[in-house]
């Protein structure tokens, strides 16, 4: 079958950056399964990966826009160190859900200097164009209870019912 809405797509994949650096890979892992159109992975690679079936092989580069999104400098703040207190051992490249008016969003440490911390919760992958190669290695049908929750179940699920 072809890759359509409601279609479990198990993939391997390789993602570089725009230097032609791999960021990540599920190459020698397990096969990345996902739901198409509800969401589970980036809305480029879902258009790119529409109407393919099981042996295709694609590349497909994404602008941020249909990736992690623009980088958003409001995004980086600064705090001051006591804003951290019960936190131990504060490092760059900690994550924090951080409280915002739009609700909570997850945030990193990106520096410390002297009594301030800087916090950004853009995407790590925020205004970078993605270089993805994918080859398509299952695809089915998703079961009604992996339709009403909106995710994959088996082999690679991990939450409890
Ligand atoms: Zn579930």
């Amino acid at each position: 079958m072809k890759i359509q809405e409601n279609a479990v797509v198990g993939m391997h994949y390789t993602l570089k950056n725009s230097d032609g650096e791999v960021i990540d890979s599920s190459e020698g892992g397990d096969v990345l399964s996902y739901l198409q159109g509800a969401g589970n992975i980036i809305t480029g690679l879902e258009k790119a990966l529409e109407g393919k079936e099981k042996g295709d092989k694609i590349d497909v580069s994404i602008e941020p826009e249909e990736g992690y999104g623009p980088h958003r400098e409001e995004l980086i703040q600064e705090a001051p160190v006591s804003a951290f207190q019960g936190v131990d051992n504060l490092e760059v490249g900690m994550g924090f859900q951080a409280e915002t008016e739009q609700g909570p969003i997850p945030v990193r440490i990106t520096a410390i200097e002297g009594e301030t911390v800087t916090v950004d919760g853009n995407h790590e992958l925020a205004g970078e164009k993605l270089f993805f190669s994918v080859s398509i290695e299952e695809v089915r049908e998703a079961t009604e209870d992996e339709l009403a929750h909106g995710h994959i179940h088996g082999e690679g699920c991990n939450h409890d019912h």
